[in-house]
């Protein structure tokens, strides 16, 4: 039994039309203890026997055994499992991982074999001071002259601790002193091993060399043994275990670093790339969102209290009592009570019937400025709708101090807002008409008004059956004109008029501070003078979200109060057009897939060169022991680690511009938990369809094409 045993093998290159002999029906075998000595002619075929023997390169004819097994079945699979188990390269060029400094190189050997842990960093060492370099094992691999490069590899070869050892023209691009350390290091290793050397210096190795193999042509022509083998019948100790996962990580990590210069460039990129992409996310978003926000559902008019419910944001609503009388303490206390209630305020009237035509704005000076009515679109307090601060402070406010959105960029800290509140205090029926009659004058004045008081009058209209057609508002007096008009269009019998008493009152803000929440246009009132004022028909209570929001909504007991929450009535009819909403969000959806994609497929362009730079990289790995699924993933992790430092980083910018920019403040508003998750698991994806790509391209090819068209590419 031999340890290698080739069978009349041959190999052919096929390169362009013609085919070229590598080497012709060869026959040899080799054990264990011999010092093999390689020579022959330029383009005699000695690289190719060594490539064959090594399983780096394939073979068309013949039968090579190991260990009396053959291989002609083999698959990458197991030539890996070979290389890994029995071989150590050392080639002419020293194949040598540039970014990795000595010691990087060694260790590398070690834990791809997943040699115990806890003795690799000893081992390393030994290895390296045994080939002399321990001065320069911090030393980057680039910068070592061509003798240190050929000792670092062997330190690694020797790490690998395999029973053969192939070493292609070690000494080939070397001066001769180097060239002699080289050798006299190859022969004490050799002991128990199997050394295959090509050399074309045969003088170099002849005290060594225990048999001479002589090519030509692709064919052996000599072979003599000079020193009698007593290793022969000793069968070489193989043990392999595979990289854990642990070491896989740490590799990727120790790749990434090692190129720092090219880390921080792909992780530029990777951080341009996520940013645009997060923010053209949620912009898409942001808008497929506000397509069934806005579908009309704005704002409505609450008749029965008469006051708008268009400023109520998600998180509010407002509770009556179901019979319309005044509310007290016990409903406050009981409304308070709910976990989900996070605020209680006793009177709405003041926080949704501000007459927005009223609200003026004063400078500092009290000079009338701009009314500000159109900006202004909802009331939230200063504790409970935190946002960022953008100027001024929320420190010892008090009840009549306010902070403002900045969307009213044109008011300052201690400018002035002065605002009518109408609080209403009595409602009374006074009248039903019958059609106009002669009689009437020009104007119809409400009998029994008060003209230095303001009334508002709510005319309801009612058809014949008595069911209700429509209702207009009119202060003290409507001209008959206008009754005869609605007489008319409706044709209806009688209209019934009800009156109700209002105060208003004007009260003065002061601008404290601004909160960044850039078109949403709110106005935010302290806590405190919402909660003192007075008890009146309506409370209004706020919850931490609308999620809270709804479950309070269906917790109050709607036998005793009327609860309105005008989120679940918007929410209620954009349920009406769900089927056009799924297909709306669905093309945003394939939108921001196409865009991710177009990203990526920008970042795969610029990588592919850095990529195809790594491939001599990639098949050393291999040629040291590596497998392909292992490096696989390696390539993977790597793109991982990237695409995640990226994406914390791009967060964080994102972060930084929200506060110093308005309006993507108010799209990434909308962004919810689950969209980070999506856009996470969108750049892991692509991350790891990249890593793919590359690994298809680089495992495609032989270790030896490999090697060799990196170099062809003079990388
Ligand atoms: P040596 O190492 O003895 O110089 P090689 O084994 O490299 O010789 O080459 C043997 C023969 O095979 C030569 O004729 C060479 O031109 C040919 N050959 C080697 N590698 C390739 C290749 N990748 N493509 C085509 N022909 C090749
Ligand atoms: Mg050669």
């Amino acid at each position: 039994m031999s340890v290698i045993k080739l069978e009349n093998v041959s190999k052919f290159y096929k390169s362009g039309e013609g085919v070229s002999v590598g080497m012709q029906k060869v026959s040899l075998e080799f054990n264990l203890g011999e010092f093999v000595a390689v020579v022959g002619e330029s383009g005699s075929g000695k690289s190719t026997l060594l490539n064959v023997i090594s399983g780096l390169d394939s073979y068309e004819d013949g039968e090579l055994y190991i260990q009396d097994e053959e291989t002609s079945h083999f698959l990458i699979k197991d030539w890996e499992k070979y290389r890994a188990k029995y071989i150590g390269f050392i080639f002419q060029s020293y194949n040598i991982i540039d970014s990795y400094t000595v010691y990087q190189n060694v260790m590398l050997a070690l834990e791809i074999q997943n040699y115990p842990s806890q003795l690799r960093k000893a081992r390393a060492l030994e290895l390296i001071d045994k080939v002399g370099l321990t001065s320069h094992k911090n030393h980057r691999a680039a910068k070592l002259s061509g003798g240190q490069k050929q000792r670092c590899v062997i330190a690694r070869a020797l790490a690998k601790d395999c029973p053969i050892i192939v070493a292609d023209e070690p000494t080939g691009n070397l001066d001769s002193e180097s060239g002699k350390q080289v050798i006299n290091l190859l022969h004490e290793i050799s002991k128990d091993k199997l050394v295959i050397l090509v050399t074309h210096d045969y003088d170099q190795v002849q005290d060594i060399a225990t048999r001479k193999i002589k090519m030509h042509d692709g064919e052996v022509v000599e072979d003599k043994t000079f020193k009698p083998n007593t290793l022969i019948e000793q069968k070489p100790e193989v043990t392999v275990n595979s990289m854990q996962f642990r070491t896989l990580m740490r590799f990727a990590l120790r790749n990434i670093l090692s190129m720092p210069k090219r880390f921080f460039f792909f992780m530029l990129l990777q951080i341009m790339i996520i940013t645009t992409f997060s923010l053209i996310y949620s912009n898409l978003m942001s808008s497929a969102r506000n397509e069934t926000f806005e579908m009309g559902f704005g704002g409505n008019y609450n008749s029965y209290f008469n006051f708008s419910t268009d400023r109520i944001s998600d998180n509010r609503m407002m509770v009556l009592r179901k019979d319309g009388s005044i509310m007290d303490a016990s409903d406050y206390n009981h409304l308070n009570q709910f976990s989900d209630a996070l605020y209680v305020y006793k009177n709405v009237t003041f926080m949704d019937n501000s007459y927005v035509s009223d609200m003026n704005y004063l400078n500092v000076e009290g000079r009338y400025i701009y009314n500000y009515s159109s900006k202004f679109d909802s009331i939230k307090t200063i504790q409970s709708a935190p946002q960022f601060l953008i100027g001024g402070s929320i420190n010892n406010l008090d009840d009549h101090d306010i902070i403002v959105s900045n969307s009213f960029n044109d008011i300052e800290i201690n400018d002035q807002i002065k605002m009518t509140s109408r609080q209403r205090i009595t409602e009374f029926h006074i009248a039903t008409f019958e059609p106009a009659s002669e009689s009437l004058p020009d104007r119809y004045t409400w009998p029994g008004f008060d003209y230095n008081m303001q009334y508002e009058a709510e005319l309801t209209i009612y058809d014949s059956e008595g069911n209700y057609v429509n209702y207009y508002t009119y202060t003290n007096y409507v001209y008959v004109e206008e009754l005869e008009q609605i007489f008319t269009n409706f044709e209806i019998d009688y209209i019934t008029v009800d009156v109700i008493k209002t105060i208003y009152e004007e009260i003065s803000f002061n601008v404290k501070g601004f909160y960044n929440d850039n078109l949403s246009g709110t106005i935010y009132f302290s806590d405190a003078l919402l909660e003192t004022n007075s008890y009146g028909y309506a409370m209004s209570v706020i919850s931490s979200n609308s999620i809270a929001a709804e479950r309070l909504f269906n917790q109050i007991d709607k036998s005793v109060y009327r609860v309105i929450y005008p989120r679940l009535n918007r929410d209620a009819v954009s349920q009406l057009f769900a089927p056009l909403n799924l297909i709306i969000s669905l093309f945003y959806y394939v939108l921001v897939y196409f865009f991710g994609i177009f990203f990526y497929f920008i970042l795969f362009s610029v990588m592919k060169n850095v990529m195809s730079s790594r491939k001599k990289d990639f098949a050393i790995f291999r040629s040291i022991g590596a497998n392909e699924s292992k490096l696989g993933m390696l390539v993977i992790l790597e793109q991982l680690y990237l695409m995640f430092l990226s994406f914390i980083i791009s967060m964080v910018i994102i972060t930084v511009i929200r506060y110093y920019d308005f309006s993507t403040n108010f799209i990434m508003q909308q962004m919810t938990f689950t969209d980070y998750i999506i856009l996470l698991i969108t750049f892991t994806y692509l991350s790891t369809w990249l890593a793919r790509r590359f690994n298809k391209k680089t495992f495609k090819l032989s270790v030896i094409e490999n090697i060799t068209e990196s170099k062809e590419e003079g990388l």
